[in-house]
């Protein structure tokens, strides 16, 4: 017989998008001359820039000659790819990383759920309420105990340091699905927090490339001492386009340890690297030249234009919606808008209402979390067309 991870019977099932998804459709089939705004999803819209593009172009024609034929590659990423990280994520910002702590991948997702196989199922994880998924999820498979950290208005969106012990923490800035920041001293607390109690932080910074204010860090590397405590997790998704191209990267800091039962250091960067060359092919070279050309002055150029573009859609979200009288969080350093949903509705009344009466998908608060409840995301990544057309019709409502 063969006897299933029982921890998975344990997951809620998801029914966030997908109900959305019906929602749309039952409407949109009665309602069939109704022009439905969607911005809702998290998905981009642009396309790859031509940067990008030329250099995936050039790397098809160089496998298809015997000199440049590539086969299995390195596990852990091409060295030119590594290497034009280390210089442009972070020299370039003033911090040393080495490129043997650089693990090029397919996705930020997978490596937030993949990073688990290294930690003993006995941890004590905390996660932030609301939350990007993954982190629960994943944590719930591999059977361990889950605290979570509420971000609300109430606490402006920084979570308070967890009351008992816990060995993981996870913390995505800027965040999905707030679109709030935490500043260098909010994160250095975090951070003096996982070096007194031994703990690990996992820091997604999907969204970094969208920061616009000072004083918000890019890297959690940016505080001193996170090398000692801190895996982060970037990803060129949101950045560049690469949600179907798929491309990202994990920082695990040589400097980074766990521990056995018996209390003996192991370096981290040393398991992931025995994962990752046992479980992961690398990630394939022509998709590997396009990331890097994200980092070439023309690759550079065309892509701050897209997320100056996605900056402005959230700043017509933020400000239109202010005018309206909603109280909004978020959209300033991140393309998500995160606003209070008027008094006495749930987030899926909200989403019903404004679905209905003024043909406009968002996402309800409550399906990120229980403390999302009364919250409502909107994101930047529709049109520019779309996104006035949509605040037009949300002020014109109010
Ligand atoms: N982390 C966060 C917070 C995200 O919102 C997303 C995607 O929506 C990801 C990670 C996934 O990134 P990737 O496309 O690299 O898997």
């Amino acid at each position: 017989m063969s006897y299933i991870n029982e921890n998975f019977l344990k997951l809620q099932d998801s029914y966030l998008f997908s109900t959305i998804a019906k929602k749309v459709a039952k409407y949109t089939e009665e309602n069939p001359d109704k022009k439905i705004i969607k911005l809702g999803i998290g998905d981009v819209t642009k396309p790859i820039v031509p940067a990008c593009l030329k250099a995936m172009h050039k790397a098809v024609d160089e496998i298809g000659t015997t000199e440049g034929f590539k086969g299995y590659g390195p596990e852990q990423g091409y060295e030119f790819l590594r290497k034009a990280i280390v210089e442009n994520d972070y020299k370039a910002r003033g911090i040393t990383i080495q490129e043997d702590e650089i693990f090029v991948s397919d996705g930020a997702k997978c490596d937030c759920g993949n990073i688990v196989d290294i930690f003993a199922q006995n941890n004590k994880v905390a996660i932030t309420d609301p939350v990007y998924p993954v982190y629960l999820d994943t944590n719930v498979m591999s059977g361990r105990e889950i605290t979570y950290l509420p971000v609300t208005a109430e606490n402006n969106f920084k979570p308070e340091l967890p009351k008992e012990k816990v060995d993981m923490i996870y913390l995505c800035f800027p965040n999905n699905p707030t679109g709030t920041i935490l500043k260098k001293e909010d994160l250095k607390k975090w951070v003096d927090y996982a070096k007194e109690n031994q703990a690990i932080i996992l820091y997604d910074a999907a969204y970094e490339a969208f920061i616009t204010e000072e004083n918000v860090p890019h890297s959690i590397y940016e505080i001193e001492g996170a090398k000692e405590v801190a895996i982060e997790f970037k990803s060129y998704s949101k950045t560049a386009g690469f949600t179907g191209v798929r491309c990202a990267y994990v920082v695990i800091p040589k400097a980074l340890k766990g521990y056995t039962k018996e209390g003996k250091e192991v370096s981290l960067n040393k398991l992931w690297n025995r994962r990752t060359c046992t479980k992961f092919n690398g990630v394939s070279y022509i998709i590997q030249r396009a990331a890097e050309a994200t980092y070439s002055e023309e690759g550079k150029r065309q892509i701050q234009e897209n997320i100056k573009a996605y900056l402005e859609n959230a700043k017509i979200i933020k400000e239109g919606l202010e005018e309206a009288g909603f109280t909004v969080y978020g959209g300033i350093n991140s393309p998500y808008i995160w606003l209070k949903v008027p008094e006495g509705m749930n987030s899926w009344e909200f989403f019903d209402k404004l679905l209905e009466e003024v043909n406009i998908v968002g996402t309800p608060g409550s399906g990120f979390g229980e403390h999302g409840e009364g919250y409502f995301r909107l994101t930047a990544f529709g049109t520019k067309e779309n996104t006035i057309e949509a605040i037009e019709r949300i002020k014109n409502w109010r």
